[in-house]
């Protein structure tokens, strides 16, 4: 007869699963655990039984991690399998669940007259991923909009916790330690001239201006204040150098490509040549937006 905790529905966890399958840039070694959950309960159970000593890290669609080719010593939690949920809460306020994709929260927004939310469809992640990054696009930020979060802890607690309890940056968000993000409640003005045509137009602007049938984490480095990263790797004369099979973009600087089967030690290596360039011509020491994480090659037990 089962129990009620036998009740949960639990998916087995993957040993050593390649996380090159689960990130844009399309490298990184194995996570010698790595579960996706469907339902919150499931989230909580695994999260409850998981050892306190194994590191947790958690992952979106993977369009911001850079993950080193020897893998994730700990156990992976990807959020892509839970449900993704998208509920219109009154006029202005929408709760959206933290694995739903940006686009869809943007397009679903927009068709509901909350055109300020339209930027979203700039971001290629989750809304948890936006939620940890504080991403932006074409003028607008995650955090800006949000009102309050549904966090979980690493002992699969749930609580509410209001945008007061966290500090907001371009790009980085503080906030209560080894807890991660469930859903957020975003509040947007009306906007009844925003369109779906407006959408389009964005993304074309921005196929434009950037390497998008390419594998890449976006921006590697972050803007530094008053200049634009690109600008300076360009004018270090960055741009088309390789390492392995990976590339700084000809198109837009500040995207590195992997262009021919790289390796993350091939991106790394190539991150710290462009930011020495960078040093050296201009003498501003660029920032990483990009999150590595994991073990060099030969680091795995
Ligand atoms: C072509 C391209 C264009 C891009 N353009 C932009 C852009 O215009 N603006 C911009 O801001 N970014 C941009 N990015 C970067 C990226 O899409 C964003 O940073 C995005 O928010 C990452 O979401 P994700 O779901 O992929 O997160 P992941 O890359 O999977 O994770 C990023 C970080 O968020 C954490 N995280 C993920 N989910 C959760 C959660 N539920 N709770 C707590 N932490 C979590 C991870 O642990 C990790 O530290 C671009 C990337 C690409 C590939």
């Amino acid at each position: 007869m089962n129990s009620a905790a036998n009740e949960i529905v639990r998916t087995e966890a993957l040993h050593h699963e390649p996380l090159r399958k689960h990130t844009s840039w399309r490298v990184g070694g194995p996570a010698d655990l790595f579960y996706a959950p469907a339902s919150n309960a499931e989230l909580k159970s695994i999260l409850a039984e998981l050892p306190a000593a194994t590191p947790v890290y958690w992952l979106g669609l993977g369009s911001n991690l850079l993950v080193r080719d020897g893998g994730i010593r700990g156990a992976v939690i990807a959020t892509g399998a839970l449900p993704r949920e998208l509920e219109r809460l009154d006029e202005r306020r929408v709760r959206a669940s933290a694995g739903l994709a940006c686009m869809l929260l943007a397009k679903r927004c927009v068709r509901w007259q909350l055109g300020p939310a339209a930027f979203f469809a700039g971001i290629p992640g989750t809304v948890g991923g936006a939620l940890a990054m504080n991403a932006g696009a074409f003028g607008g930020e995650t955090w800006t909009h949000v009102d309050s979060v549904t966090m979980i802890d690493r002992r699969g607690e749930i609580r509410e916790r209001p945008r007061a309890e966290f500090e907001i940056g371009y790009r980085t968000v503080r906030g209560p330690a080894n807890e991660w993000f469930l859903s957020a409640t975003f509040r947007f003005d009306h906007d009844a001239s925003s369109s779906m045509d407006a959408i389009k137009d964005m993304l074309a602007r921005r196929n434009a201006a950037q390497p998008l049938g390419v594998a890449s984490c976006g921006s590697v480095f972050r803007n530094p204040d008053g200049d634009f990263a690109g600008r300076l790797i360009e004018e270090a004369g960055q741009k088309g150098r390789r390492i392995g099979g990976a590339m700084v973009s000809d198109k837009h600087a500040n995207f590195i490509l992997n262009i021919d089967d790289a390796t993350a030690a091939d991106i790394e290596a190539l991150i710290a040549e462009v930011r020495a360039a960078v040093a050296r011509t201009s003498g501003v020491e660029l920032e990483l937006e990009v999150r590595v994480i994991g073990e060099p090659a030969g680091g795995t037990t």
